[in-house]
């Protein structure tokens, strides 16, 4: 029976067997068929290095809309980089939407063309996540040269030793060491002549006049693969049979191989062969040419990474000296070997500290090479607060109040901004208007901005000056922040240190017990206690936020407390402005709702008990009543009737919301008042509740119903909430 293979295992074998077939029927072309596809995707074939970079990004990052027709728009865009830096990774690292532009922008950078070598370096404060950042990212460029869409191509040589003479049949295969793009085969003459003829009219000038695919007339190919054209030139009858020995192989890039992607650590040993070869293609060669000069295959390490990404992580150790090694190179785009020039076009990287800048300050002429991209620590507290799920699950939101984690990452990141910033004081004249909404320093203001949100709080007039000008300034701020403050493994340290003590205070049953969740104070008192990490904060900015964050769950709960029908007010307020102008006593039918009204002073007290937040006069009241009757006239000559009705009048507008507002503050202010709704609040749930005062109960049941509905909040997450703020305004 040991031999009776289980079918399924037949099945798989089969199937494995026949998707390495095509796979492998994908990988090698010659060079007609490679011609071929080169006519039908001459955007997919056609592609540098550089350029297969910039495709990768756009094919795992997702951009957002831009806010239509946003004539201030300096592109600025929400951009989602999970699947670049986070699905399926190790250590996922978090890029914010400052860093997610930054990426975006040196991409289309790449595009753009004339790349002449440069050095990119990503620098970053330690403890922002970069080396994470240049893993993340050189992985998913390894596997997307590995999709369908990410497919590249590299010139292999298949010599038919029958042809050339040789005393034995078959073939010598030969691998270009540069990768070199297999249409650089071609001669640099005729380049331009074989496009035409394989493009369509709207490809050819797309291709043939942009800067980004000058590489595509101008570069030739390594040593290697020009000695041999040339040494065939000469050997064969006709160019066709050369080209029957080209071969187009599918690049594959391979880090751990070293080919077209080469990452070297600060203590890796320098690599002491500095020449490489292959002894058996070389033989071979020197058998076929009887001459072991006319093709030299002789290559160095950095013909590995021709057309590829070569990497330091930081510059120390050798590092420092791969550095300054590279110098050459990268003005040149030329490497020395002996006697030969090799060429070397690759795509530069290295990641540094801000302290070592002063390395390569020294080396003469290298830095209108150089292009910064910093990688600060995170500036948004969506970013932010997946670096603690990361680490600690996703269930840590269930032991918070609806709110708390994010503020306790605005808390965190607001020790990496700078709180005088030149940008939001020439931008905001009066900040004073905004403290409802925001901290002194408007941090909160800028937390937003730069997840691309403008806040509706914002007044219009702030709006309108928030023009391109203002927008690059703050924006360009953004690359001085996220460089001091806390970093991104002290923030883990400060979150896991403030966890870790509030769950075992709950487990010892303090406060309400195991359901006790995460307030604000936990939050200050937590602060407050650790004194050099509230030093990291900006100065009363702990207090803002508690503060904003009272307000925002004040209006919540006033919000849930309020009971009354939308559509009934607004006719109130209806008839009311229609009835101003009548005398008490008349009977009249009100045009805008159609209701019979009775003018009595009944009626516009009824009203106006909202309108005032304090009792008043009836003569008051009067006085009152005729001003809004001179301006319901005004609002009516001036309102266009075919297409506007009373609610659109400022008039109406203006009364709607004193009354809504008022109505809200009369229903709230008992509920801080009067002991039965605190007490109420603690027993809901219990058999107690039940005997209670059904007025009471009737409103605690609707306002922890919509809480938990409208607002998110558990069941205890709800009772607890309307503590807090019950026990914050006995104080
Ligand atoms: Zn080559």
């Amino acid at each position: 029976m040991a031999n009776d293979l289980n079918k399924d295992v037949i099945n798989v074998i089969s199937l494995l067997d026949n998707k390495l077939k095509c796979q492998e029927k994908d990988t090698v072309l010659s060079f007609p068929q490679f011609l071929e596809r080169l006519g039908a995707q001459p955007a997919k074939v056609l592609r540098n290095v550089f350029q297969m970079f910039h495709d990768m990004f756009y094919y795992y990052i997702h951009e957002e809309d831009d806010i239509l027709n946003d004539p201030e728009s300096i592109n600025y865009k929400t951009i989602k980089c999970d699947k670049l830096f986070v699905d399926h990774a190790d250590n996922p690292f978090f890029a914010d939407l400052p860093l997610a532009n930054r990426l975006v922008r040196l991409a289309d950078s790449f595009k753009e063309g004339a790349q002449q070598n440069k050095l990119y370096i990503f620098i970053g404060p330690p403890g922002s996540g970069k080396s994470t950042f240049l893993n993340n990212l050189l992985k998913r460029f390894e596997e997307y040269a590995h999709t369908n869409d990410g497919q590249n191509y590299e010139v292999f040589w298949k010599l038919d030793l029958k042809k050339l003479g040789a005393s034995n049949d078959g073939f010598l295969e030969i691998p270009c060491p540069s990768h070199d793009h297999p249409f650089l085969v071609i001669p640099k003459e005729h380049r331009r002549e074989v496009l035409e003829n394989l493009l369509s009219s709207e490809e050819r000038t797309r291709i043939l006049y942009k800067k980004e695919y000058e590489w595509v007339l101008k570069d030739i190919p390594c040593t290697i693969c020009s000695s041999l054209f040339d040494a065939l030139s000469s050997r064969l009858e006709s160019p066709k049979e050369i080209f029957d020995m080209i071969y187009a192989r599918r690049y594959n890039f391979n880090r751990r191989l070293g080919e077209g992607i080469s990452v070297f650590n600060p203590g890796d040993p320098p690599s002491k062969q500095f020449l490489l070869t292959n002894e058996v293609i070389q033989k071979e060669l020197s058998n076929i040419f009887k001459d072991s000069k006319l093709v030299e295959y002789i290559y160095s390490r950095y013909a590995k990474t021709n057309n590829g990404v070569f990497a330091l992580m930081d510059v120390k150790g050798v590092n420092e000296k791969r550095l300054i090694d590279l110098h050459g190179i990268i003005s040149e785009g030329i490497h020395k070997i002996e006697d030969h020039e090799e060429n070397v076009n690759s795509l530069f990287i290295t990641v540094m500290n801000p302290e070592d800048k002063e390395k390569i300050a020294d080396i003469g002429s290298f830095t209108d090479r150089i292009i910064e991209i910093n990688v600060n620590y995170i500036l948004n507290y969506t970013e932010e607060v997946k670096t603690y799920y990361q680490s600690f699950g996703r269930q840590i939101d269930r032991h918070f109040l609806p709110g708390v984690l994010e503020n306790f990452a605005k808390i965190i990141i607001s020790s990496r901004l700078n709180p005088d910033s030149d940008a939001i004081r020439e931008w905001i004249r009066s900040p004073r208007k905004y403290e409802k909404y925001c901290d002194d320093d408007m941090l909160l203001l800028k937390m937003s901005l730069y997840s691309n949100i403008i806040p509706s709080w914002l007044e219009d007039e702030d709006r309108k000056t928030f023009d391109k000008k203002m927008r690059r300034k703050l924006f360009d701020e953004s690359e001085k922040e996220g460089r001091e403050g806390f970093s991104g493994r002290e923030s883990i340290n400060i979150f896991n240190d403030f966890y870790a003590t509030f769950r075992k205070m709950s487990r010892n049953g303090n406060g309400f017990g195991h359901d006790k969740l995460i307030t604000m104070d936990d939050v200050k008192n937590y602060f407050m206690k650790h004194v050099d990490r509230r030093e990291k904060i900006p100065r009363g900015f702990i207090d803002s936020i508690i503060r904003l964050y009272d307000y925002n769950v004040m209006e919540e709960i006033k919000e849930s407390l309020f009971n009354h029908n939308e559509e009934r007010v607004s006719k109130d307020i209806q008839n009311y402005l229609f009835a101003s102008n009548y005398d008490i006593g008349e009977r009249q039918l009100c045009p805008y709702t159609n209701e019979n009204i009775e003018i009595t002073d009944n009626f516009f007290e009824s009203i106006e008990h909202n309108l005032f937040r304090k009792s008043v006069t009836p003569d008051s009241r009067k006085n009152f009543r005729d001003e809004i009757a001179g301006k319901v006239t005004i609002c009516l000559q001036e309102l266009d009737l075919a297409e506007q009705s009373i609610l659109d009048t400022p008039i109406y507008k203006e009364l709607y919301s004193i009354y809504m507002n008022n109505l809200r503050e009369n229903i709230f202010e008992p509920f801080l008042k009067y002991t039965a709704y605190e007490n109420a609040i603690k027993d809901y749930g219990k058999p107690k509740y039940e005997k209670l005062d059904s007025r009471v109960k009737e409103e605690v049941s609707f306002l922890i119903k919509n809480l938990v509905a409208r607002f998110k909040y558990t069941l205890e997450g709800a009772k607890q909430v309307c503590l807090y703020i019950i026990n914050k305004n006995a104080y």
